[in-house]
């Protein structure tokens, strides 16, 4: 029997939610490039329900326990003697939140000689050492397309909050002002700028669709082009590099994984070639951008706003420059875990352990590594290495409630 180690983020600080704000949700069955929503032989959670947290357990304790497994849910995972590590010498599986990362370094590996399946209940395994899971031959998995979309929506939420200044403006009237002058100084419409992705995969060409609406002239990078009848549906300028594009955008999004290629992307020189007053909205992974590249371009003016939800390390401990940063419209890492997105990953995470457990593949493009190598999805998107180095910081954080 297994033992299985579910590493969540907190409750709510006033408790486990008793009541929604909804009745239900929409059920998603198939995603837009045709791949089937999670079909798990069954579910024991209410779709809609919080399952990130960890009195949520992702939906998996009855199913688990069912069949003999040991589940452990905890949110303890950072600093010396933490409880997920007093848990690895004898974990089977360890099942970790992208928004709430249980970074397995190679020197957790090491003290986990019975891990055989590391788990992503959401998209982006870089807080896995892909290297060293390689070389112990450990299958990492993650739910392919999950909440590509409900990233997709938060981009095209920040790139407008970002150019329009809503956030500042939304302060003004909580402070009972009625400012305009303060709110407009900084407010511009998004339409005619040219907007970029780095990367047009499964969110970057999400992030596309929704924005050709807006009458902008549309650009992408990507290592692999998108076919000649999507370029010309969204009249869409390729660029062979992530250079020749920024020097011509007004707004950036950043969409592509974390590994060792993207790691620290946006530094001093990357952010000097884009236009004096760019944005950047990054929701793919706080690494890809250097921090304090990020602060200083900000202060100096070379950025005219930063948003996005993801950091480095996670949580972020309260003296990460990107808190107090000008011009910024950071949240903790927050777009890929709606409770929408929430439903459709836990299932995701039943899935991958049903088809675990009864000796059937896992889906290809579930897998970033199996067999000692980059698999499936992890094949064509990452590259070789690690990228959880500096991640011990995340032990810094202190809970504020
Ligand atoms: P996809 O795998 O569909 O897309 C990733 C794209 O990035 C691929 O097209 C890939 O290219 C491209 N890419 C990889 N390396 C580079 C590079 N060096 N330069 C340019 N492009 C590159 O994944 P998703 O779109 O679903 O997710 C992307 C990332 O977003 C995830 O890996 C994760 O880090 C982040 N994410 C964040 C979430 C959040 O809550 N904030 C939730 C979900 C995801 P190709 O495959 O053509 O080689």
């Amino acid at each position: 029997m297994a033992k299985i180690v579910c590493v969540l983020y907190d409750d709510p600080v006033d408790g486990y939610p008793q009541s929604y704000a909804r009745d239900s949700i929409p059920e998603i069955r198939v995603y837009p490039d045709g791949q089937t929503a999670p079909p798990p032989e069954a579910i024991d959670f209410v779709p809609g329900h919080l399952l990130g947290s960890v009195s949520g357990e992702l939906g998996l304790r009855k199913f688990l326990e069912a069949r003999g497994h040991t589940l452990i849910v905890t949110s303890d995972k950072d600093g010396e003697g933490c409880e997920l590590d007093r848990h690895l010498h004898d974990a089977d599986i360890v099942i970790s939140q992208p928004f709430w990362p249980a970074y397995l370094t190679r020197e957790r590996i090491a003290k986990a000689p019975r891990l055989k399946l590391a788990l992503t209940a959401g998209i982006g395994s870089d807080h896995v050492d892909l290297q060293a899971a390689m070389e112990r031959g450990i299958t990492v998995a993650e739910i392919t397309y999950c909440n590509s979309i409900s990233v997709a929506e938060h981009v095209v939420m920040m790139i407008l909050g970002l150019v329009r200044n809503y956030i500042p403006s939304y302060q003004w009237v909580v402070k009972g002002g009625w400012n305009i002058a303060d709110c407009v100084a900084r407010s511009y419409d998004l339409e005619g700028m040219q907007v970029g992705t780095v990367a047009a995969g499964r969110i970057g060409l999400a992030v596309l669709k929704r924005l050709q609406p807006f009458d902008v002239q549309l650009h992408y990078t990507d290592r692999h082009r998108l076919a000649p009848e999507v370029e010309r549906e969204l009249n869409l300028t390729f660029h062979p590099t992530v250079e020749s594009m920024i020097r011509v955008c007004d707004v950036v999004t950043i969409n592509c994984p974390l590994h060792p290629e993207t790691e620290h992307m946006f530094d001093e020189v990357m952010l000097a070639k884009m236009k004096r007053g760019a944005y950047i909205i990054n929701t793919a992974r706080g690494k890809i951008c250097d921090r304090d590249a990020i602060a200083s371009a900000l202060e100096s003016g070379q950025l005219a706003g930063y948003a996005g939800d993801v950091w480095f390390p996670q949580p972020a401990p309260q003296d990460h420059p990107w808190r107090s940063m000008p011009y910024h419209g950071m949240t903790p890492h927050i777009s890929g875990t709606s409770l929408s997105a929430q439903a459709r990953y836990a299932a995701g995470v039943r899935e991958v352990l049903e088809c675990w457990f009864d000796g059937r593949p896992i889906r290809e493009e579930y897998l970033i590594v199996d067999g000692g190598k980059l698999a499936g999805m992890g094949a064509h998107s990452y590259s070789e290495g690690d990228a959880t180095g500096g991640s011990e910081e995340a032990a810094r954080f202190k809970k504020t409630a």
